[in-house]
């Protein structure tokens, strides 16, 4: 396979096949993002990708799972996008989802008749990053889009019948504005209602402007107090029909998996323990950043 620079993926596609369709991302903007730090975005030519669906058909006939990366591969315009599909399907006829990853940009130029038709050729999962509900953190941290916005966007994948995962961040607003954040990115992800949320503590990489801002004061990250206070916040304000909301990653000091709305007062009792001292938290060392 020809993979060029960082490969990310979710956790959730570890087994699944890799096809690196993009390189970089063509947002490319976010403070906190350290991913494809100067790189420049391009679509990766139609041989090279043919070549790359092949061998996967070689070295992997029975696989069921396969990830588009980088970042917002769904921004490939959609001729191409339909016929790496079409490609994909033929050569891998078991696969039973395709998932990519999706911006705002990105979604934003697909319509509902495209993700339609991408469904029908088994995208089954687009990853969203959501990040806040706060207009003003969103602007603040230059995702680029509203929450407003990010509502129409995400309800249009769950009307073309792709389930939606989307991540939220935990301190990304700062001490002062965290609960605000919290409640709206609540209020947001209860309006979209997807299938499954992940929160992740922000994490101040190397070389972002978050970064910078904080070295010059601008920005810090509420205390470990503040975190946990943050997300009892966002759960307290998040109804999701089937009530899916992990900070359960590595880098968040409490691990809390919530699988069915049924679950979620026994979370808040969690972290009201946590709060109060009753339950250890994830020692530094312990978190894997
Ligand atoms: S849209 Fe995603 S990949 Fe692109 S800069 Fe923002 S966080 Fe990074």
């Amino acid at each position: 396979m020809h993979y060029e620079g960082n490969i990310i993926r979710p956790p959730s596609e570890a087994r699944s096949i890799i096809l690196q369709a993009t390189v970089g991302c063509s947002h490319n903007r976010c403070t906190f993002c350290p991913t494809y730090t100067g790189v420049r975005f391009r679509i990766k030519d139609e041989a090279t990708l043919s070549a790359d669906i092949r061998y996967a058909a070689q070295a992997f006939p029975g696989a069921r799972r396969l990830f588009i990366t980088d970042g917002d591969a769904l921004i490939i315009p959609f001729k191409r996008l339909r016929q790496l599909f079409l490609e994909i399907n033929e050569q891998l006829p078991r696969l039973t989802r395709i998932g990519i990853y999706a911006s705002a940009k990105s979604l934003r130029r697909r319509s509902l008749e495209e993700l339609n038709q991408l469904r029908e050729q088994k995208l089954g999962i687009i990853y969203y990053g959501l990040e806040s509900g706060d207009d003003v953190t969103l602007a603040a941290i230059d995702k680029g889009t509203t929450g407003e916005e990010s509502i129409a966007l995400c309800r249009k994948v769950k009307a073309a019948g792709i389930k939606l995962s989307t991540t939220v961040m935990i301190g990304i607003a700062g001490p002062e504005r965290s609960l605000i954040h919290a409640r709206k990115t609540g209020e947001v992800l209860s309006a979209i209602d997807p299938d499954y949320v992940g929160a992740l503590i922000t994490m101040i990489a190397p070389g972002t402007r978050l970064e910078a801002a904080e070295r010059q004061g601008q920005f810090a990250l509420p205390d470990q107090r503040g975190l946990l206070l943050e997300l009892k916040e966002m759960i307290t304000w998040t109804n999701l029909s089937k009530g899916m909301f992990m900070a359960n990653h590595a880098s968040n000091y409490l691990p809390i998996k919530i699988h069915s709305p049924a679950q979620r007062e026994a979370a808040l009792s969690m972290i009201d323990a946590a709060l109060s001292g009753a339950v250890p938290l994830r020692e530094e060392w312990m978190r894997g950043l």
